[in-house]
């Protein structure tokens, strides 16, 4: 460009010729107008007598500038008032840290800066400015004077910006980075303290994500967390925000929110994830979430703060069965909850020395006529006070203080010791993952069965996905020792995970008991209608007998019973019930 090359120029001698102020067009008989050329390419050129400090710029200065006052431009020391204090950079200092040595045609520089005009409100938006140009020396090397020329930059600048945002975004979902989340929610905080408003910080965990990695393959599992991102989005507003907060975790802002519209929003979220299946390149993947939410500024007057308690609320989302969801309680913080389950795991130990351990029965009927076919044998720990309690209080604190195979272990000889005492009884039990896995549980299987062994085909051990699924191959040879025995083996909470249909048929399962999350509104919800229908496909394709869980309603039972599905079990049936054998007593 003409005056490019011309800011850039080599002087003739010594000093740069210094521009003089342009002649006023009427001046200029013929020709284009200099003074519109550089107005038209937003540039102007300048010489700085850096002895004196005397600036004097090209014409179109207040023009290309379009702030900035004779005064504020006639020195380097006045021009330098006007930068905007989120510049880095400026000439002088391009200048003065310059390592070269002019050898007479001049040191080339290069900086960006924004300047900002002072006017009676204050100083205005930054101009950001593009300065190139060279400086030359005296015989010692010292600068003494500058030619060179500025270009507005201020839209290409907020393009730049805009493209180094777009880093502070997660490149594999789109959803925002930890650090921008962070950046946001300190930004709310800060407007929450003016404005007295609310908001709300939602943990969203997708269950299983180590099997779905293991089970599809990594490239289908990112797929199916890029499409979850975008049908959360789908049911954000536009105010919200999401971010990755971590391989498996989204955290999602939701501004101007309170508890109550936490609820609403973390169940919509909740539903929309588990609704359809995520189309990935190999094949239809179910996902599920579990979300915990805390409200600030009440739960935290920081993002690390409020990030702690959104944990532990997911921790407690992780314990609450079916509703997925949990707000995080003042009363359970990190201190309390270790007391309790401190004190849950003493209660375990002594239940389980003092044979308080016991089973509620719930039976499991047959859809075609109402028949019971087995009973389902649940955890009980009867407590000294005669209070009872159940797995949901027990099972979270026994997993992580390792005394869940204990448990297992008794649940297993309690239901041995009813089978051998009612030959017309059958029963389910559950085991632990833990339990699948420990290498002694074949063994110790092995040795009960050997004294009892018409019990074993009367028993059927409930197995959930999530837990088989953390090896397939220890799972693979588990049930392989149970099946051997003659024991019969179900998928538990069949739905809630992530199988593929390959994993159900190598695994061998004789039974798949539905999720009762997904029966529990059956007659109300379409697409639990539809998923269900789907599993049901699936299962009977692998000549897999089907148990449906949580039956509350008659509509949902003669729905079941129309769809073909085997056995049924719910409240509808019958609840749970502690019954007292004498097997109970003998086998505590
Ligand atoms: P699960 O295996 O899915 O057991 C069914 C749970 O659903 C039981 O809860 C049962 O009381 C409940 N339920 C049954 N019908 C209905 C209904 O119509 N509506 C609703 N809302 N709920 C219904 P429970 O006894 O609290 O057991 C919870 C979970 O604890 C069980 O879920 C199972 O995963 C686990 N569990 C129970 N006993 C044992 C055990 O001995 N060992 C292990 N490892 N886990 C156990
Ligand atoms: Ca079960
Ligand atoms: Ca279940």
């Amino acid at each position: 460009m003409q005056l490019r090359h011309l800011a850039q120029r080599a002087p003739s001698a010594g000093l740069p010729e210094p521009t003089r102020s342009a002649a006023p067009p009427s001046d200029k008989p013929s020709g284009p107008d200099p003074k519109s050329i550089l107005n038209s390419i937003g540039e102007v050129i300048y010489d700085w007598d850096i002895g004196s400090d005397r600036l004097t710029w090209g014409p179109n200065v207040a023009d290309v500038l379009g702030f900035a006052s004779a005064g504020d431009l006639a020195t380097g020391r006045s021009y330098a008032s006007l930068l905007s204090a989120t510049s880095k950079d400026s000439r002088q200092e391009a200048i003065a840290q310059s390592q070269s040595v002019d050898q007479g045609s001049g040191v080339p520089y290069h900086v960006c800066y924004a300047l900002e005009a002072t006017n009676s409100r204050g100083r205005g938006a930054p101009v950001w400015i593009e300065d190139t140009g060279r400086w030359f020396g005296d015989a010692s090397g010292k600068p003494v004077g500058a030619h060179g020329l500025i270009r507005v930059i201020t839209a290409q600048h907020e393009a730049a910006e805009k493209l180094q945002e777009r880093s502070r975004v997660d490149p594999a979902t789109g959803a925002l980075s930890r650090a921008s989340l962070t950046d946001h929610i300190e930004q709310l905080l800060e407007r929450s303290k003016q404005r007295n408003e609310t908001f709300v910080v939602l943990l969203a965990a997708i269950e299983n994500l180590f099997a779905l990695n293991r089970t599809y393959g990594y490239d289908a599992a990112d797929q199916v967390i890029a499409a979850i991102v975008a049908r959360l989005q789908a049911e954000m507003r536009g105010s919200d925000v999401i971010a990755r907060y971590s391989g498996n975790k989204f955290g999602l802002v939701l501004a101007g929110c309170d508890g109550e519209q936490m609820k609403v929003a973390a169940r919509r979220f909740i539903e929309t994830i588990a609704a359809a299946p995520f189309q990935t390149d190999v094949a239809p993947i179910h996902a599920a979430l579990r979300i915990g939410g805390v409200i600030a500024p009440r739960h935290g007057r920081s993002a690390q703060v409020l990030f702690c308690h959104a944990e532990e609320a997911l921790d407690l989302a992780r314990q609450s069965g079916a509703r997925r969801f949990a707000e995080f309680e003042h009363s359970l913080s990190a201190a309390d909850a270790r007391l309790r389950a401190l004190r849950t795991a003493d209660d375990i130990l002594a239940g389980l020395n003092q044979g308080r351990v016991t089973l509620a029965f719930q039976p499991i009927v047959r859809l075609a006529c109402g028949s019971t076919a087995f009973e389902e044998a649940l955890l009980r720990l009867i407590m000294p006070d005669g209070t009872i309690a159940g797995p949901s209080a027990l099972l979270p604190v026994a997993e992580k203080a390792g005394l869940i195979g204990l448990l297992d272990a008794r649940v297993f000889d309690l239901a041995l010791a009813r089978l051998k005492e009612d030959r017309g009884v059958r029963l389910s039990i559950n085991v632990s993952a833990a339990t699948l896995h420990d290498p002694d549980w074949p063994e110790r299987l092995r040795n009960a069965v050997r004294l009892a062994p018409a019990a074993a085909e009367r028993l059927v051990i409930e197995i959930t996905e999530s837990s088989a699924l953390v090896d397939i191959e220890a799972t693979c040879a588990a049930i392989a020792a149970m099946k051997s025995l003659g024991i019969r083996v179900a998928m538990d909470d069949f739905g809630a995970g992530h199988t593929s249909f390959k994993n159900l048929r190598r695994l061998g399962f004789d039974l798949v008991k539905i999720d009762g999350a997904f029966i529990q509104n059956l007659a109300r919800s379409p697409d639990d209608r539809f998923f269900v229908r789907t599993l049901l496909d699936l299962a009977r394709h692998l000549d897999i007998a089907t148990v449906a869980e949580w039956v509350e309603e008659a509509e949902t039972a003669h729905l079941l019973a129309g769809w073909g599905v085997d056995y049924a079990q719910g409240n509808f049936f019958g609840e749970a019930q502690l019954v007292s054998t004498a097997a109970a007593s003998a086998a505590a």
